[in-house]
């Protein structure tokens, strides 16, 4: 089994959902009391929130890209960002190391292209539907993105900051993201991206009103699937 590494903490309540999904898919594929060799470094996200309200990219590179030298050094033989929203750095963070980064943007296109979707509802924080790095790159694997509109980013973000990744969910929140989907679905979208990693947390991709993808869950996958030699093992180290 190859060693996973994660740079988590971003927030620590998605990071947790990362830890528990990749152990209970090594368990289920291999049986037994199998469980994924993992190693995880876990940021203080209250620096990497100052460093996004600032716009300080560079030093979230720096920061992102240190540790993933780190878990390099211990061992680990793939990187993992646990979050959409600072894959804004990843050709940093690749640059860093010389094992495979699992881009959670490519994992998410193959996921929705596999299914025959290619119009989905980004929901995700502001920085992800609003920076071009995360539209860009759909774009490039034939998926064109639809963002909701200028209120519904501001609440959605401000449900991802200041509701989930403070650990609190709530059903007016639920109601109010399943508004914008239905929405999205009478202005042609196909699918839904629940493209933060927290969103999980608040809805259940196989039931919304329109086909769902989970970031966390396809990205937890691609890890599993890497550290165990298989399908997407080859096309994350390429
Ligand atoms: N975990 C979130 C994401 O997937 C947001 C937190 C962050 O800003 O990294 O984008």
């Amino acid at each position: 089994m190859r060693k996973i590494g994660l740079i988590g903490g971003m927030s620590f309540e998605s990071t947790s959902v990362y830890y528990r999904l990749i152990n209970e898919m090594v368990r289920e594929r291999l049986g037994g009391f199998a469980s994924a060799d993992l190693l995880l470094h876990s940021v203080n996200f209250a620096e990497i929130v100052d460093m996004q309200k600032a716009g300080r990219w560079d030093l979230a590179a720096e920061h992102l890209a240190n540790s993933a030298r780190g878990l390099k050094a211990a061992g680990a033989e793939c990187v993992l960002i646990c979050t959409n929203t600072m894959h804004i750095v990843a050709p940093d963070v690749q640059a860093a190391v010389d094992v495979p980064l699992i881009h959670v943007i490519d994992e998410t296109a193959r996921a929705l292209t596999s299914k025959g979707l290619n119009r989905p509802l980004l929901l995700a924080t502001r920085y992800t539907m609003e920076h071009g790095f995360y539209t860009e790159r759909m774009k490039m694997l034939d998926v064109d993105v639809m963002v909701p509109d200028a209120d519904d980013r501001t609440d959605i973000h401000d449900i991802i900051f200041n509701e989930l990744c403070a650990g609190t969910v709530l059903d007016t929140s639920r109601t109010r993201a399943i508004a914008m989907i239905e929405k999205a679905k009478a202005e042609g979208a196909d699918s839904i991206i629940l493209g933060c990693t927290e969103i999980c947390l608040l809805l259940d991709p196989a039931s919304l009103p329109l086909p769902g993808v989970d970031s966390t869950a396809i990205h937890a996958t691609a890890a599993v699937d890497f550290a165990l030699g298989q399908s997407s093992a080859k096309q994350a180290a390429a």
